[in-house]
């Protein structure tokens, strides 16, 4: 079966096609420059630019799958988390697919399709592995069975901003382009890490050990930013530092997490599992660790239509019931199951 893939969770309009495992093709359309001038994205613009961008983008993407429409076999949707207004964009785009098409509609957790990404590329999960999600709106270490089949384990989240949140404030703070975590990481690339020693959050042992916590080192930025500054300390210095920092978090509560577990494989996916740090610092460690490290490619780790069709294709392939015609966006929703709304 083929299986299209709809996103629309946030400023992206993602479509893809994937068949028993394997991206067929996909195609992605992105709003963000409408948003930059506002700083964040602005959900009614998304939404608009989402109807705008559907229909051209499905094509795009069925024409770089060389595919044909009658050969589609099952839509998928991201359902929830999201930006109400422009997930029902794509909910509404896949139930009119699904039903002129007379195949089967499956409502997806945005999150449990930025998982499966990693599948598209390494195949499938081993039995049990440790999953970090780093995006946007979230920050959690997972521990994971099966995506499909067993309820997802949520060992830890964050108690306040999420990682990429933060990379998108600090960069705020420091002058830097909207999105915040492609400008730091580039910046950071000429700056020294070791520049200004930013505390590790929630790092010290009376802290929950898995924990993560990001607002506060939003805030020692800002105090940096206001305070007397070092004229030998540049934004680059100031931008690594603190991409070293989260990076440093991250990894570390990630291998505790494996170790506390007893597994032996890391995934990292979500947008900040594109940053150029967390990758490299990520693979240092779980070299010395002995654990195997598992990061898709850059472009399948920011929001896009594959990973919604590779959770859609695993579900398919799982036998799972289709989602009810009545499906609804959901804005908020924790991931315990991949699908959303089953009949
Ligand atoms: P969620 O998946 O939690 O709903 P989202 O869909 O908005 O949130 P993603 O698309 O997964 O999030 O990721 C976007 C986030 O990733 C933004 O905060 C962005 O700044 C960050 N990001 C993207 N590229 C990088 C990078 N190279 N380094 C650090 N952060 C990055
Ligand atoms: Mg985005
Ligand atoms: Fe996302």
């Amino acid at each position: 079966t083929v299986v299209m893939g709809i996103e629309t969770s946030c400023d992206e309009t993602g479509v893809g096609f994937v068949k028993d495992g394997v991206l067929l093709g996909d195609a992605l359309a992105s709003s963000i420059d409408e948003h930059v001038r506002f700083g964040g994205v602005v959900p009614e613009i998304a939404a608009r630019a989402h109807v705008q961008a559907m229909v051209p983008t499905m094509r795009a993407a069925l024409e770089d799958a060389g595919l044909a429409w009658h050969e589609v076999g099952a839509v998928a949707v991201t359902a929830g988390p999201g930006l109400a207004t422009a997930l029902h964009v794509g909910v509404a785009a896949a139930k009119a697919t699904a039903l002129a098409l007379g195949v089967p509609l499956y409502g997806v957790h945005h999150l449990a399709g930025h998982a499966a990404a990693d599948t598209l590329v390494h195949g499938p999960l081993p039995d049990r592995s440790i999953v970090l999600i780093v995006s946007g709106g979230h920050t959690s270490l997972l521990a994971v069975d099966d995506l499909v089949r067993t309820p997802i384990v949520h060992l830890s989240d964050t108690l306040d901003d999420a990682a990429g949140e933060a990379f998108d404030k600090v960069a705020r703070l420091l002058g830097l382009p909207y999105p915040g975590g492609p400008s730091i990481d580039r910046i950071a690339r000429e700056g020294d890490p070791t520049a200004v020693r930013f505390t590790r959050p929630l790092m010290t042992p009376r802290d929950p050990a898995l924990g993560f916590s990001f607002s506060g080192l939003k805030s020692a930025v800002a105090r940096y930013v206001a305070g007397p500054q070092d004229p030998g300390v540049s934004v680059a210095d100031v931008a690594a530092s603190f991409q070293e920092c989260v990076a440093d978090t991250v990894v570390t509560k990630a291998i505790r997490a494996c170790r506390q577990e007893g597994v032996d494989t890391l995934v990292i996916v979500g947008g900040v599992a594109a940053n150029s740090r967390v990758r490299s610092l990520a693979e240092e460690r779980c070299a010395e660790a002995g654990i195997e490290l598992r990061v898709p490619p850059m472009r399948l780790c920011t929001d896009n239509g594959a990973m919604i069709a590779a959770i859609g294709d695993l579900l398919v392939r799982d036998g799972a019931r289709p989602s009810v015609p009545e499906l609804g966006a959901r804005s908020s929703v924790p991931l315990e199951l991949a699908q959303l709304s089953a009949s």
